[in-house]
C-alpha cells in the first residue's frame, strides 16, 4: 500500500503536509467557501484516518480537539495518513447552526449524491474526498444546543473485533454500543464500505468544555496509537473485561412543563426511584420530582431550564459495573486536571 494520497486534484507525497481547501457551493452573496482539509502524511506507510469534527456546524469542541492534535508533537513521527477536517459543515459553523442553509442535517444526508440537494451534495464531497480514501475515522460531536453529553464512544461494535478494540482504546469513560445506525448518517454510509467510525460526543453545542477537549485528543493520539501509526506504550484492550461498556440505556422525560433545578450532574451514579431533578411553576407550587427510572450514571442532560411535558431531561445509561465507570472518570479527571 503506498501512501500517495490526492484530495481535491492535489497530491500530498509521503513526509508532505498539506492544507486542502475543498471548495462548495458559493455563498448567495457570491463569496467562495471551502472546506479546509489539513493531511499529514507520513514517511513510513500506514492506515490512512480521518478525524473530522463539526458535522453539526455549532459542534466545536471537536474543532479544537483537531487544532490540538495538528500543533502536537506527537504528530511528527506519524506512519500512514491523518485527514483532519476540523469543519465538515462549513454554512453551519458560520451561521452557529447544527443545520445548513436548506435546513437539512448533514448528518442524515449520506451517502449523498453530486445531483442532489445542497445537503446531499456536500455529504457526497465528503463522503468521496475523504471517507473512501480512509481505512478509519473518528468523527467528533457534542450534545445540542442545551445539552451536554459525558464524555463518551459510541460505536457499532458488531462490526469485529478492531472496532472493539479502537473503542477501547481511545480511552473515554463510557462507550455506547450503537446497536441501530439512523438512516443517512455518516456511519451508516461507512458501513457499507467496512470503513470502521467512532463518534465521540462530548460537551455541549457552542461551548468548549476543557476535559471534554483534552480526553479526546488524549482519546485521538490513543487510538492512533493502537492502530501502529504513533509509537504506543502498548496498552492494548479487552472491551469485554472493561466496565465503562454500557448495556444500554433510556431517557428520563418531564413529568410536567414547567422550570427544572436539576439535582444531579453528568457523570453522577444514581439508583431507580433517586430524585434527580425537580419541575415546577415559577412559584414553587405544583412541584413535581423528576425520578431516575433506571440505575446507571447520568450521561447527558439537558442544560436549560426551561421545559415542556415529555422532554428528554435526562440520558442514563446502564452498567453491569456502575462503580467501575465512577473510577475511571475520577481517574481521568485526576489525569487531566493536572495539565489544565
Ligand atoms: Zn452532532
Amino acid at each position: 500500500m503506498s501512501n500517495r494520497i490526492v484530495i481535491g486534484e492535489v497530491e500530498i507525497k509521503p513526509g508532505e503536509k498539506k492544507t486542502i481547501n475543498l471548495p462548495l457551493p458559493d455563498l448567495y452573496t457570491s463569496s467562495n467557501i471551502d472546506m479546509p482539509v489539513h493531511v499529514i502524511n507520513g514517511i513510513e506507510e500506514g492506515p490512512t484516518v480521518f478525524i473530522s469534527a463539526a458535522m453539526h456546524g455549532n459542534e466545536i469542541n471537536g474543532v479544537e480537539i483537531i487544532h490540538r492534535l495538528i500543533k502536537s508533537n506527537e504528530m511528527k513521527n506519524l506512519k500512514g495518513t491523518l485527514i483532519a477536517v476540523p469543519v465538515v459543515n462549513v454554512y453551519g459553523f458560520i451561521a452557529q447552526s447544527r443545520y445548513l442553509p436548506d435546513r437539512r442535517d448533514l448528518n442524515r444526508s449520506f451517502p449523498g449524491s453530486g445531483k442532489g440537494s445542497m445537503a446531499s451534495r456536500l455529504a457526497y464531497l465528503f463522503m468521496h474526498e475523504i471517507v473512501r480514501k480512509c481505512t478509519h475515522g473518528i468523527d467528533l460531536h457534542t450534545g445540542a444546543i442545551g445539552r451536554t453529553n459525558l464524555p463518551q464512544i459510541r460505536a457499532q461494535l458488531d462490526l469485529g473485533m478492531e472496532i472493539k478494540k479502537m473503542a477501547c482504546a481511545f480511552g473515554a469513560p463510557v462507550v455506547m454500543d450503537s446497536k441501530k445506525l439512523l438512516d443517512g448518517s455518516l456511519r451508516k454510509a461507512a458501513r457499507k464500505h467496512n470503513i470502521p467510525i467512532l463518534l465521540y460526543e462530548a460537551g455541549e453545542a457552542l461551548r468548549f468544555d476543557e476535559m471534554s477537549i483534552k480526553i479526546g485528543v488524549s482519546g485521538v493520539i490513543n487510538v492512533l496509537q493502537f492502530l501502529g501509526m504513533l509509537t504506543s506504550e502498548g496498552s492494548h484492550c479487552d472491551i469485554s473485561k472493561k466496565p465503562l461498556l454500557a448495556t444500554s440505556s433510556n431517557w428520563v422525560r418531564a413529568p410536567q412543563s414547567g422550570i427544572l433545578r436539576a439535582v444531579a450532574e453528568v457523570g453522577t451514579h444514581v439508583e431507580e426511584g433517586e430524585v434527580i431533578g425537580i419541575v415546577s411553576d415559577p412559584f414553587g407550587e405544583n412541584e413535581e420530582q423528576v425520578l431516575a427510572t433506571a440505575c446507571g450514571i447520568i450521561i447527558g442532560r439537558t442544560k436549560l431550564p426551561l421545559v415542556y411535558e415529555g422532554e428528554a431531561l435526562f440520558h442514563i445509561a446502564h452498567f453491569h459495573e456502575p462503580s467501575g465507570v465512577i473510577k475511571a472518570l475520577e481517574a481521568l479527571r485526576n489525569k487531566h486536571r493536572g495539565s489544565m
